[in-house]
């Protein structure tokens, strides 16, 4: 099974992958990303929450 890094993660939608967005204030961190551009998919979740599981129990 091969995954690729558009499987694990999409760019935002908000801030079109800037992880900025325009607001009152000027351009703050985009909210849907936490300013990093991209958003897990479900996929990426899932690899991220079994990574983290593991790495916890010094499985890794
Ligand atoms: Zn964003």
């Amino acid at each position: 099974m091969q995954i690729s890094m558009d499987d694990l993660e999409l760019q935002c939608w908000d801030c079109k992958g800037t992880g900025k967005v325009e607001s009152d204030e000027g351009r703050v961190p985009c909210d849907k990303c936490n300013g990093t551009g991209v958003v897990l998919t479900a996929l990426g979740q899932t690899l991220l929450a079994f990574m983290q599981k593991h790495l916890n129990h010094g499985g890794l």
